[in-house]
């Protein structure tokens, strides 16, 4: 969540006023009772299908139950960069707030992501049509990579993945017996 919060400062800091004002104004719409801060039940009203509480956990840095606007800039820049993303491992729906994987098939052609948290993807508690993975870091470098077409490297790196993935395909969840990563998969 940091690294969120210190992306999205980075790129306030860099809007043009007027995209300042766009993301003030956003801040006041969703303020309903105007006293400068957003509470949870106005971050419900205002974002509805995609709010999700441990969102609001995460983003109230300091806890008091309220998003000052330093709190709900780190909001507006997941909304903006459609980085609000839930993990698709079974029963998970963590908020992949770090590194996470997703199905480059599903990236590049279909209209909605198939993103899996590091925990449900290394214990390969998910079902899914495709075998591609590749983590949000690696996906960016594969992109860059076949835009500037240098892309042998990843490219044999994204065939690996799927050799060693295409074998999990639709096998059911095999839980292990411990996993202490707090993504809220259930696995404790
Ligand atoms: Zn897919
Ligand atoms: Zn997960």
């Amino acid at each position: 969540m940091e690294e969120i919060r210190e992306t999205a400062k980075a790129y306030y800091n860099n809007l043009t006023e007027e995209q300042k004002f766009e993301a003030k104004e956003m801040f006041l719409l969703m303020d309903l009772d105007e006293d400068g801060s957003i509470s949870a039940s106005e971050y419900v009203k205002g974002f509805k299908s995609c709010s999700n509480e441990t969102v609001f956990e995460k983003l109230d840095e300091n806890g008091d139950g309220m998003l000052d606007f330093e709190e709900f800039m780190s909001l507006y820049y997941l909304f903006k960069s459609n980085r609000l993303v839930f993990c698709d491992g079974h029963g998970c729906r963590a908020f992949l707030d770090g590194v996470f994987f997703t199905c480059v098939d599903c990236f590049k052609n279909a209209s909605k992501s198939f993103d899996l948290c590091s925990c449900c993807f290394s214990n390969k508690s998910y079902t899914h049509m495709h075998s591609t993975f590749l983590d949000n870091y690696m996906l960016l470098r594969s992109i860059e990579a076949s835009n500037k077409k240098i892309g042998e490297e990843v490219e044999i790196f994204e065939v690996e993945i799927f050799e060693s993935t295409a074998e999990v395909f639709n096998s059911a969840a095999e839980l292990p017996d411990d996993c202490d990563c707090d993504c809220g998969c259930g696995i404790m």
